[in-house]
């Protein structure tokens, strides 16, 4: 019997274990993918010691695709749990944001704002059901639950410099996952968070499975964009790239929706209004080796209207210095409209600005102590989750029996992640009506 043919658009976390998964039902697969790696948004870059993300990782306890996956390439022991010291910037000043006690002493709120935004986060991590979040947005759910100043002052800077313009119709259930997602990463002492990072960068997980799925006969072709998909008058897909055409018989696409509609133009037009209706956040993250540290905190949200990245993550104070060359490890991050002319100035001016502000925030540290630093931009990292989103979802099943999507953006009512991307890639040939049930 002939193999099925099956082509996926990613060799991101999606479309690597959607391909483990496809290739053991029998198929021949083939993973086309635009960049010169594979990884995704979790790809690596090299630095003075161990390679780095290009953007930032880390894991939750509750994160468990991420573990399993490690078992089976056989790199669980690379895989360890570090305790994180958070921090908040917000009213001109860094203070500390890892305990409950450092809430109590947060004296940006009032004492009696503190003892509500408490009870608020006490309430949502106890909170099962968001059927009816969906109706409403953050905004409205905090301010009725915390008050106002709960609100201007803490969630709206930090909604803001995630989803810009978009902050104040973000739904009350994106906000309810964040804050239970963050509560439940928790180690054997339950009052410590504690977040899981690999040994040599979570890249090295994905690297490892690619050369899995090339042993076993499976094609991964890097720099390859698909341009155009379209369906055959002989039955299938043709699909387009800058190597020529190829015919398939089935398509996974792991690209953002509104990719999707742009490479299958015969998509029918109220599908494809869909796919495109669904808004995405860029990013852009200066990734710096420096000779000085910042400060001690692994994790610094900012939450100043005017600064021009939302966090400060020096990795160096997760893991050790000495993996990196001695060098401490810094990733600035914004998220932007990806038509704001900032998303496409050049890296150096990106990063006079973003240097410009850091350097505001740490009178003691200054650029001189930069020894290398790199601009990464993603167009499609993090989907704008706004109040009703679960309707908007597209579903996996396109109107093209042939193709199915399994993107960033269906991930609800968690926000995106490795552990998710992961859980809906291993669910390929069920999403694909290969594996006995139909496509949802
Ligand atoms: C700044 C930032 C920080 C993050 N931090 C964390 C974290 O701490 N922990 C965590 O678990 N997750 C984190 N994430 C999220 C995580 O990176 C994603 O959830 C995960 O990468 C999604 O995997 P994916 O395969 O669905 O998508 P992607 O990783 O985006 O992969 C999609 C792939 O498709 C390719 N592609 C798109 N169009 C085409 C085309 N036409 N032809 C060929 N190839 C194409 C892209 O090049 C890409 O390689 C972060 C994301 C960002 C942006």
């Amino acid at each position: 019997m002939v193999a099925m043919k099956i082509a996926i658009i990613g060799a991101g976390p999606t479309g690597l274990v959607a391909a483990h998964e496809l290739l053991k039902t029998g198929a021949s697969v083939t993973i086309f993918e635009g960049e010169g790696d594979v990884g995704g948004l979790v790809r690596m870059v090299p630095s003075e010691g161990e390679p780095l993300e290009a953007f930032y990782h880390h894991i939750f306890t509750s994160d468990g695709a991420v573990p399993e996956l490690a078992e089976e390439m056989g790199l669980q022991d690379r895989l360890r749990w570090y305790k994180p010291s958070n921090a908040l910037f917000v009213r001109g000043k860094l203070r500390p944001f890892t305990t409950p006690g450092d809430l109590l002493r947060l004296d940006a709120l009032s004492l009696m704002d503190r003892v509500r935004f408490g009870l608020f986060v006490l309430r949502a991590q106890r909170r099962r059901h968001w059927g009816e979040l969906e109706g409403i947005t953050a905004r409205q759910w905090v301010e009725k639950e915390a008050g106002r100043a709960v609100y201007e002052v803490l969630w709206h800077p930090l909604l803001r410099s995630k989803f810009g313009e978009h902050a104040d119709d973000i739904g009350a259930t994106w906000l309810w996952n964040k804050i239970k997602l963050r509560s439940s990463s928790r180690g054997a002492h339950q009052h410590q968070e504690m977040l899981g990072y690999m040994d040599g960068g979570f890249g090295l997980l994905y690297e490892t499975l690619a050369e899995d799925l090339r042993r076993r006969g499976g094609q991964i072709r890097l720099s390859c964009p698909v341009k155009r998909v379209d369906r055959a008058f002989e039955g299938g897909l043709r699909v387009t790239t800058p190597e020529g055409e190829e015919r398939f018989d089935r398509l996974l696409a792991t690209c953002s929706p509104a990719a999707l509609a742009e490479l299958a133009p015969g998509l029918p037009e109220d599908f494809r209004h869909r796919l495109t209706a669904l808004r995405h956040m860029a990013n852009l993250c200066l990734l710096m080796e420096c000779d000085a540290s910042l400060s001690s905190y692994y994790w610094i949200s900012v939450a100043e209207e005017r600064c021009p990245f939302v966090a400060v993550v020096e990795h160096t104070n997760l893991l050790p210095s000495s993996r990196y060359g001695g060098r401490h490890v810094i990733y600035l991050s914004r998220y932007i409209d990806p038509e704001d002319p900032l998303f496409r100035a050049s890296s150096s001016e990106v990063e006079a600005v973003f240097l410009d502000a850091l350097e505001g925030l740490f009178p003691a540290w200054s650029r001189d102590s930069v020894r290398r630093s790199r601009l990464f931009r993603a167009r499609d990292a993090q989907p704008v989750a706004v109040r009703g989103y679960d309707a908007l979802r597209p579903p996996h099943a396109t109107p093209w029996p042939e193709v199915t999507l399994a993107a960033m953006a269906q991930i609800f009512p968690e926000d995106r992640g490795q552990n998710y991307a992961l859980r809906m890639g291993r669910r390929a040939p069920e999403l694909m009506g290969l594996a006995g049930g139909g496509a949802s």
